[in-house]
């Protein structure tokens, strides 16, 4: 057994949209440490157990513990401030704006509102905001953003963007990432890129990582552990080695 601590405990999980039920009876735990894959087709539920463990879709029925901390119903704020980022899988940036003023944006669960709008306007700069600044050119330079910092997010290739939404998160020095469909879109290249950054964030940054994904041949390269969702509920939780040759998880992949 694993002795590590669980960054993330989800016992029993159920969310209905309506008279449609999305998850019903999820248990999954992710161990420090981890990159932790969450698979299954098109609407088997990996969003919704995203949205529930980020506070933004609570689940009507069991809990959710972050840290052996029950945070079932905690608003997104809050669960943010507890360490917990994610990216979004349609990219939430902001058109118009520069790669380096959307990745501060990430900074602002650490920020009082008024730091938070002068950290925008560097001349009115004071020691905080200078510390925030720092987080930020780090995170520019782990993920090699320096080329494109002042360019219009909207300009920039869909890999830079991806890229971009990974360095939002890691500003806020997350100790748990959950990363919704980080290379959607990509071509091959960027994929290994950008699986490349997840690793050296796990190395170098210590953070535990959920990874949302459909395809499977992507997550089984990175992954630790996955858990297979079909219709919102889990087949099968194991090694990847294990879970892609299971019979239950190949059918529900073939729309059997
Ligand atoms: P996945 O992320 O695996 O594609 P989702 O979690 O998005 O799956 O969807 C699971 C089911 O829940 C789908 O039937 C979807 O239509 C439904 N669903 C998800 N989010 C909502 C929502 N906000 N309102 C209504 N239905 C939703």
């Amino acid at each position: 057994t694993d002795e590590r601590p669980r960054v993330l405990e989800c016992r029993d999980v159920e969310r209905r949209f309506g008279g449609l039920v999305a998850v019903t009876g999820v248990n999954m735990h992710i161990h420090q440490g981890e990159i932790f894959g969450l698979v299954g087709p098109n609407g088997s539920g990996k969003t919704t157990m995203t949205n529930a463990i980020t506070g933004f879709f609570p689940p009507q029925k069991g809990q959710i513990l972050l840290n052996g901390e029950n945070i079932t119903g905690m608003a997104p704020h809050k669960v943010a401030r507890r360490g917990v980022a994610r990216t979004f899988q349609n990219l939430a940036l902001f058109n118009g704006m520069t790669v380096l003023d959307n990745i501060l944006l990430g900074r602002h669960v650490h920020m009082k509102p008024s730091v938070f709008r002068t950290a925008l306007y560097p001349w009115l700069a004071r020691p905080e905001e200078i510390a925030h600044r720092e987080v930020v050119e780090e995170v520019i330079d782990f993920m090699q953003l320096e080329n494109v910092r002042d360019e219009p997010v909207d300009v920039i290739p869909l890999g830079l963007k991806k890229r971009v939404e990974l360095a939002r998160a890691l500003v806020a020095e997350p100790s748990f990432l959950v990363l919704d469909e980080p290379m959607a879109g990509m071509n091959q290249e960027e994929k290994e890129y950008m699986a490349r950054f997840i690793l050296d964030a796990r190395e170098e940054r210590g953070v535990t990582v959920m990874l949302i994904e459909h395809h499977m041949d992507i997550i089984t390269g990175i992954c630790d552990r996955m858990m297979v969702l079909s219709y919102g509920e889990v087949i099968d939780t194991g090694i990847p080695k294990d879970v892609i040759a299971d019979p239950r998880v190949i059918k529900a992949y073939l729309g059997g």
